[in-house]
């Protein structure tokens, strides 16, 4: 039996962030995370925009953490070394149904204290982004809207939180919880855990861990979402966020500049049950490529590298009647956060949850410590992080003796966004055990190719590491959890 003040259950955004704030605390932290690697859940697989706040209601805990995180997001990833791109967004209408929402979207985002929030007419907004449909009557301006890598953000977090003192185990789903005296008593697979407060941060199955101890409140619903990637070729075709508001009711269409020069489109909005989990339909990339052709003519779809889809952790109340278990009729919008006994479950965490996980990890951590009878602060904490280098970003000076010091770096091992032997080691003895979990941490496989040239090198690489023959080297480990699955 192993002890620890504060159990933390999940990896993801929430988890790694719950955790990094943690160990600012006198006291042990334990993750417990059911897959091989951090960053494997809907913290994967997400649009990457960090929102200003002008997009939820006043008065809400999301709102307050969403417009505070946004103001400290160029701190949080100069502490982390974590690139963020605050390029502005721009919500675009093509009518007057579309306009409407935009200047209530302007009212509110005022009312929570957004900076800088300005209405465009079609002229400004061209000028802006000459990529958009000649159609377009009215856009809103948003200069605080910013982008990430998530993965990068994730990681970041996990290195920081470790580096501070938490103790990440792996391959650790939690199966069984059950409240003792002093606390909690939690089982993984072949280990038991004892802890004084647990932390639920088992994103798409928070609500199935919450209801190991407690009855169902709340419950999640997933929804699925579909995404396409182009190639950094388009690069600069559009410059900032553009959220398309669509004229008729439903899901409009989001174009992201991404940090590594790729473009994001999505995602759509479709039941859970129409492919399997974390797979894209074909109904899905097409009503994207749809969308595209409306509000960005011109954008070259044929530059298209990947696509992928995501869940939604749709939160929904719910009530027993007959014997079962009946969600109410909406979907709930706010952030959920339960402290039970002991137990803080963050569940149904969606939009905004990249941008306030640091906010969200620092108000849990809160909770605990009071919990915890407020213990004091860890007097090692550091909050910065170094990331690993990217050769192709130092100048060629830097890069020439970085490589005197380690001839790895000059070894080229991804040629589409040209990564090293050296990056590919770093994030190997960093952690990664899989294809996708030296993809997230260095880009490697990331471009034009999709790992067609590198993979087996890094296959490879991972292989000697772990001292296993390349044929059991996987390249995402095991399948994401959803719900259901405890
Ligand atoms: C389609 C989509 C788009 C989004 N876009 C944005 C955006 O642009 N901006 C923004 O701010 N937010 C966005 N979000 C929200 C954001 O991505 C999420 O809020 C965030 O990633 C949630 O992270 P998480 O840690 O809760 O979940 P996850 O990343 O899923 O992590 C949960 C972890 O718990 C582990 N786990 C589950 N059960 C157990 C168990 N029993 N024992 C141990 N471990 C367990 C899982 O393996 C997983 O690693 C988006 C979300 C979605 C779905």
């Amino acid at each position: 039996m192993e002890y620890t003040d504060v159990a933390v259950i999940g990896a993801g955004l929430l988890g790694c962030f719950a955790a990094r704030a943690l160990t600012a605390l006198d006291i042990c932290v334990t993750v417990l995370e059911a897959r091989e690697d951090v960053c494997t859940g809907i913290s994967r697989a997400n649009t990457a925009i960090i929102y200003t706040g002008c997009d939820t209601r006043p008065g809400t805990l999301k709102t307050e953490l969403c417009v505070r995180a946004n103001r400290e997001f160029d701190r949080l990833c100069r502490e982390l070394d974590v690139r963020f791109s605050r390029c502005g967004s721009l919500m675009a209408a093509f009518g007057t149904r579309a306009e409407a929402v935009l200047r209530k979207k302007l009212g509110q985002g005022r009312e929570n204290g957004v900076p800088g929030l300005e209405l465009l007419g079609p002229g400004e907004v061209r000028a802006m982004e000459p990529g958009l449909s000649r159609d377009v009557t009215l856009a809103l301006y948003a200069p605080g809207t910013g982008t990430v890598d998530p993965w990068e953000l994730c990681i970041a977090a996990y290195e920081n939180a470790r580096d501070n003192g938490a103790d990440f185990r792996f391959s650790q789903e939690v199966r069984h919880m059950v409240r003792t005296e002093g606390g909690f008593l939690l089982e993984t697979d072949g280990r038991t855990y004892t802890a004084r407060v647990v932390v639920n941060c088992a994103g798409l199955r928070a609500d199935a861990v919450r209801e190991l101890t407690e009855r169902p409140s709340v419950r999640i619903f997933p929804t699925a979402a579909d995404y396409l990637v182009l190639d950094d070729t388009v690069s600069g075709f559009v410059k900032h966020i553009i959220f398309h508001e669509p004229e008729e009711k439903g899901k409009g269409l989001t174009l992201v500049p991404t940090v590594d020069g790729a473009l994001l489109a999505g995602p759509t909005r479709r039941p859970r049950d129409t492919a399997p989990d974390w797979a894209t339909t074909r109904e899905g990339l097409e009503e994207l490529q749809a969308l595209c052709a409306q509000v960005v003519p011109e954008l070259p779809l044929e530059e298209t590298i990947r696509s992928f889809a995501s869940l939604r952790p749709d939160p929904y109340a719910v009530r027993e009647e007959n014997g079962q278990w009946v969600r109410e009729g909406r979907s709930i919008s706010s952030f959920t956060v339960l402290e039970e006994n002991g137990l803080i479950s963050l569940i149904g965490v969606k939009t905004p949850g990249l941008t306030c996980a640091a906010a969200l990890g620092e108000y849990v951590s809160d909770m605990a410590a009071h919990i915890l009878g407020d213990p004091g602060k860890n007097p090692r904490f550091d909050p910065r992080r170094r990331g690993i280098v990217r050769a192709h970003t130092l100048s060629e000076g830097d890069r020439a003796a970085l490589v005197r010091r380690c001839p790895d770096y000059g070894q080229v091992v991804c040629r589409c966004r040209d990564v090293t032997l050296g990056e590919v080691k770093e994030a190997i003895r960093r952690g990664a055990v899989t294809l996708e979990g030296v993809k997230r941490r260095t880009g490697a496989g990331m471009g034009r190719c999709q790992g067609g040239r590198c993979m087996e090198t890094v296959m490879e690489l991972l292989a000697e590491e772990q001292g296993i023959p390349p044929w059991q080297v996987t390249k995402d480990g095991g399948a994401a959890l959803v719900r259901g699955e405890l």
